[in-house]
């Protein structure tokens, strides 16, 4: 199986500074999608605008012709270089109404949910031109469009889009790899969203922005492992919780660092954030049915 021709992946290297003030190699996915006009999904941190324009004009295209931005959410490798790309290409952007607040004021999303090294991966806010929520069409021309898909949970205003035509799925960072830390903002809503994106029919290449492509049975595989690892990681936090002496946040969050046996350095204020939400949701030990 292939990626439907008009889409072109474009995988954007950058560095993190972790709680102990050491740089980690990341990396975040960006799609252009070519038609007669040109959509990109996300933009990527700061100064990504290089390595989109570059593909461009290395295949024949230009910055002018991206028409819109769609920003899959306001985290900053998301939307860090947002502003750079609607200078260059006076395209619109569009987002979910739920994260345009932290998009139009990246210092306002800095204050709420304090990233190391933010300005770094960021490098302003921008405007947002056009609201999409849950079911809207995205007309690409030639016959195809995208739907979007509210998939909250990451952050409240995530979303997924939907080709059809391809049976190409866009989940932005709505599904956790069972390898990788999951960051998000409500363990239950991010549980519904993978359980919705799983019942789609049609499924023929997953891209999300943090993994590889997959494809076919493996794209339902990563839904299934991330759902897993949503819930082990529930019932890690609620017997933490349980065996706390205090209801210290920060403690209940070391403990469960410790139990899922990740590295100490885990046990940080974004982290803490996404272990605690699993207290909101203490009578349901099952997640995943209901
Ligand atoms: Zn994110």
């Amino acid at each position: 199986m292939t990626i439907p021709s008009a889409i072109h992946p474009l995988k954007i290297p950058f560095e993190i500074i972790d709680p102990t003030g050491a740089s980690v190699p990341r990396f975040v996915y960006a799609y252009l999608i070519y038609g007669e006009e040109i959509t990109l999904i996300d933009s990527g941190v700061a100064s990504s605008e290089r390595i989109i324009f570059d593909h461009l004009r290395e295949t024949g295209r230009s910055p002018e012709e991206i028409s819109r931005l769609i920003l899959t959410h306001a985290h900053p490798d998301h939307m860090g270089a947002a502003r750079a790309v609607k200078e260059a290409s006076g395209c619109s952007v569009a987002c979910h109404p739920a994260d345009k607040g932290w998009i139009e004021d990246a210092g306002q999303q800095l204050a709420d949910r304090p990233v190391p090294g933010f300005w770094d991966l960021v490098a302003g806010s921008v405007g947002v031109d056009e609201e999409l929520v849950d079911g809207d069409r995205i007309d690409l021309g030639g016959g195809q469009d995208l739907e979007v898909i509210h998939t909250p949970g990451h952050s409240s205003g995530s979303i997924s889009l939907w080709m059809a035509e391809g049976g190409a799925l866009f989940s932005a960072d709505a599904i956790p790899l069972a390898r990788g830390m999951p960051i998000y903002d409500d363990v239950l809503s991010s549980v519904r969203s993978i359980q919705r994106l799983r019942g789609i029919e049609g499924v023929r290449v997953l891209l999300s922005a943090w993994d590889e492509p997959r494809f076919g049975e493996e794209a339902r595989r990563i839904m299934d492992e991330g759902l897993r690892h949503l819930q082990r990681i529930h019932a890690v936090v609620i017997r933490a919780a349980g065996s706390a002496p205090s209801p210290d946040k920060m403690e209940i969050c070391r403990r469960t660092v410790q139990e899922l046996g990740l590295p100490e350095a885990m046990a940080n204020p974004l982290n803490c954030r996404s272990f605690i939400s699993s207290l909101r949701h203490l009578d349901r030990s099952d997640l995943l049915r209901g």
